[in-house]
């Protein structure tokens, strides 16, 4: 397997994966326009994805469905409560393109297990996703307030993991946001913090080669260097050094990390 992360933070997001005969995206949180950019930076064409996987009806991860599954006709699949929560959002989606995919099962697509599972997160039914394929393990996880045993249990000793690092809680304590939406995105259904995910990362990874993609920083809440660092050192505190097994990555809202084999 492949994959990229196109795009990625509180203004647009999509992941992209692929095998030798299947390719998929992990919504489409741009424009149609930029998702095109985004594809010929990593030197793809839209027009052969197998499917895009949706994980929840926030505009951040649904801006350009619509636009590009008609334009390129390709299927798009989400749980039934995420369909109901996208009507009117994404415009008119004929029905060959509409497919099921339930939370928490499997789907297999020529050698990859696609598999669905919970998060906890302010949408109807917000769901992720992990790709297997000959015993490698790609995980992605944004969007989730907290990271519960259970989801661990999905993630655990995966090979790279797109990894929600979204804030850091002084500097959101700090800002410009309302009380409001400060107490939602520090709530079980918001956002993980930097610390809270280097804590989850410390549970779930196992000691061997790990990519982890710190992903989904608020852009007025977090910095590439501090999600770097407050994961890095409290990663330290729960006894992992990174550079030995584990590597971090960063991401970025505008531009795709480099098309990687897992
Ligand atoms: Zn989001
Ligand atoms: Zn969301």
């Amino acid at each position: 397997m492949r994959f990229s992360v196109l795009a990625s933070g509180s203004t647009g997001n999509a992941v992209y994966v692929e095998n030798d005969q299947h390719s998929f995206l992990v919504d489409v949180g741009l424009s149609g326009k930029k998702m095109e950019q985004l594809f010929a930076n990593i030197d793809r064409d839209m027009k052969n994805l197998s499917g895009i996987l949706v994980t929840h009806e926030h505009s951040d991860h649904i801006k350009g469905l619509g636009v590009v599954a008609r334009k390129y006709k390709i299927p798009i699949f989400a749980n039934a409560k995420t369909w109901d929560a996208m009507e009117g959002h994404i415009g008119n989606i004929p029905t060959d393109l509409r497919y099921h995919f339930d939370m928490e099962t499997v789907k297999t697509f020529g050698g990859i297990d696609i598999q669905s599972f919970a998060v906890s997160h302010d949408a109807v039914d917000p769901m992720f996703y992990t790709f297997n394929e000959d015993g490698r393990k790609l995980a992605v996880i944004t969007d989730t307030g907290y990271v519960s045993d259970r989801m661990k249990g999905y993630i655990a000793a995966a090979d790279s993991y797109v990894f929600e690092s979204n804030h850091d809680v002084s500097m959101l304590q700090m800002g410009r946001y309302p009380w409001s939406i400060k107490r939602r995105i520090l709530s079980d259904v918001g956002h993980v913090s930097n610390e809270d995910a280097a804590v989850a990362m410390s549970d779930v990874v196992a000691e061997k080669p790990t990519q982890i993609y710190l992903s989904h920083l608020s852009k007025d809440n977090n910095m590439k260097e501090l999600a770097r660092m407050s994961v890095t050192q409290t990663l330290e505190s729960c006894g992992i050094i990174t550079g030995e097994f584990l590597h971090l990555h960063d991401t970025d809202a505008e531009e795709p990390t480099a098309l990687v084999t897992i």
